[in-house]
């Protein structure tokens, strides 16, 4: 069910009440239909961590800036997690999606201890309520793309388990540390995740 808008006071203390569950999870997103609440909207918050590499500064400063002011200012180019600030996507839309995909790892906080590598578009064009009201479109690639894509699934009653091409993909969390470890670059990591 879409969000009526303008947003309730109600549905602004479900955005806040979702991010803290999200942290305390250690998720990087989290979708209404996760915390029982049949609405289209979502919270994406990449933030480095050790299931999704390190962040370099360097790299990604200033790319989400603009994320929360203007649509156009969210993007990411890189396989690494940025830092991110909370975002609260109501009403979102898949406005346009890449070719090209990429399969990479993904887990959900509704299904613990448990990851597979799931293909996702490379980059998409999405359009979202924010939280102020504005109605916001920009491109998103790579990591965030893939947080939007898995998110925007819980909101169509999809989970990423749906979406796996290889079922031998499927490994625990513990299992998943163990032999992906941070130290190791994405492509190292790839290669020896095993395609
Ligand atoms: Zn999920």
């Amino acid at each position: 069910m879409p969000v009526p808008l303008p947003i309730s006071k109600a549905h602004d203390r479900l955005i806040d009440d979702m991010i803290v569950t999200m942290k305390k999870a250690k998720g990087v997103g989290i979708a209404a239909p996760q915390v029982n609440v049949g609405l289209r909207l979502f919270i994406i918050a990449p933030e480095p961590s050790i299931r999704y590499g390190r962040w370099d500064p360097r790299k990604y400063r200033g790319a989400f800036s603009a994320a929360l002011g203007h649509a156009t200012g969210i993007v990411d180019e890189g396989p690494k997690a940025p830092k991110m600030s909370p975002v609260a996507m109501i009403n979102p839309r898949l406005v346009h999606h890449s070719k090209k995909m990429v399969t990479d790892w993904e887990g959900c906080l509704s299904i613990p201890g448990l990851r597979a590598r799931v293909p996702r578009y490379r980059s998409i064009v999405i359009e979202f309520t924010a939280r102020d009201g504005r109605r916001l479109r920009g491109k998103l690639t790579g990591f965030v793309a893939r947080i939007f894509q898995h998110e925007f699934d819980h909101i169509n009653g999809m989970v990423y388990v749906d979406r796996v091409k290889d079922t031998r993909t499927f490994m625990t969390e513990a299992e998943f540390r163990r032999r992906l470890t941070p130290t190791l670059s994405h492509r190292e990591r790839a290669k020896r995740s095993g395609g």
